[in-house]
């Protein structure tokens, strides 16, 4: 018998493209066109490479009471890792053991199953309605865990806090994971709702509002029980998960709370113009809360405009997936960048 057939398999999820050299729009990753906050850069600076000869703090104390203080949480309820995908990763490795399938919409980020299926852990998607929205009731049959974004990715819809809150009265058995990688575009965040459940785990990012994805930081909320069953897990796996110059820079994009208001208001307002923008070029998409909007045009093929905007040097994302076919999801870059993927559109649109 070869070796081979002893290799765990897995089908990797697959991130948007990295494109080498300059003079590309990078409008398809949701990477924040803002740069971090003023005092990172100065940390960074006075940062002295000769620490590095140590390894780094385990329990990446200091970004945990910032981050702690910063939500009004004790530093017991914060557990940090190397981006969301690595505390996501860790969260079902953790709660999804019970041999359950877990639910998570039918369109939604597409590492979730990824994940399932390297754990071993079963699973059930919900379909979404015909306006991209959450089904309550979809999510209170029988189940091993729950998990979706809010906003959700990738179409930015938002769910309300009295929706999320009748997902968990229905589920006292289970941990329920809201994936919170954009609520920082106009949502309500549901960590208000930690001191109430102790069955949920709230996770959020740097990597996209606090302009940071190349720092690879991320961390989840919840209450004491869940964040020590984390740390179990991820001390069995790897102490140190997370380096130590983002452990004390992470800490600035923390600290800055006003440029953090005021980056994340830009995005917004170039959102809400490109929106009416769009429209006008007879795109539709479902109202997005999130750095990207998510739109499909009356008549032209969604490949045909992706590999039009690409031909243009602009990238932004499409899914070759049934319900999803048609549609482009565009990250909200600076208005220059936003102004020259509308002019695009307006060239494209007037020459199908
Ligand atoms: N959750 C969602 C919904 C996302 O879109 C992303 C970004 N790909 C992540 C989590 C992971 O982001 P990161 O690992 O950079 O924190």
């Amino acid at each position: 018998m070869s070796w081979e057939a002893n290799v765990k398999r897995a089908v990797p999820y697959v991130p948007g493209e990295q494109p080498k050299g300059s003079g590309v729009i990078k409008l398809n990753t949701n990477e924040n066109p803002y740069p971090p906050a003023p005092g990172v850069d100065r940390l960074f600076k006075e940062f002295s490479y000769q620490s590095l000869r140590l390894y780094p703090d385990t329990g990446s104390a200091r970004i945990t009471e910032a981050l702690a203080a910063y939500y009004h949480l004790d530093a017991s309820q914060v557990f940090v890792g190397v981006g969301s995908d690595d505390v996501l990763s860790m969260a079902f490795l953790t709660f999804f053991h019970s041999g359950r399938p877990i639910l998570f919409p039918d369109i939604t980020y597409s590492f979730y199953d990824v994940w399932a299926d390297l754990y071993g852990i079963p699973y059930k998607v919900c379909p979404l309605d015909e306006d991209f929205r959450i089904v309550p009731g979809q999510y209170m049959q029988k189940n091993g865990g729950i998990i979706f974004p809010n906003p959700n990715a990738p179409t930015g819809v938002y769910e309300t806090l009295e929706l999320i809150e009748d997902i968990l009265k229905a589920n006292p058995d289970v941990v329920v994971i809201v994936d919170e990688a954009y609520i920082d575009f106009g949502g309500e965040s549901c960590i208000g709702l930690i001191s109430k459940y102790d069955n949920l785990l709230v996770v959020q990012t740097f990597s996209k509002s606090r302009s940071m994805a190349g720092m690879r930081i991320g961390f989840a909320m919840g209450s004491q029980k869940l964040i020590r069953y984390l740390n179990e897990v991820k001390f069995s796996v790897n102490s140190y998960t997370m380096n130590m110059p983002s452990q004390i820079i992470g800490v600035e994009a923390v600290r800055d709370d006003s440029y953090f208001k005021e980056t994340n208001a830009k995005i917004m307002a170039t959102r809400e113009r490109v929106k009416g923008q769009l429209k006008e070029l007879g795109f539709t998409f479902p109202d997005s809360k999130a750095n990207f909007i998510f739109a499909r045009h009356a008549s032209i093929p969604g490949k045909k405009i992706f590999e039009e905007l690409k031909a243009r040097n602009i990238l932004v994302r499409h899914w070759g997936k049934d319900r999803i076919n048609q549609y482009l999801r565009i990250t909200v870059g600076t208005d220059e960048q936003m102004d020259a993927v509308v002019n695009a559109l307006r060239e494209i649109t007037a020459n199908a």
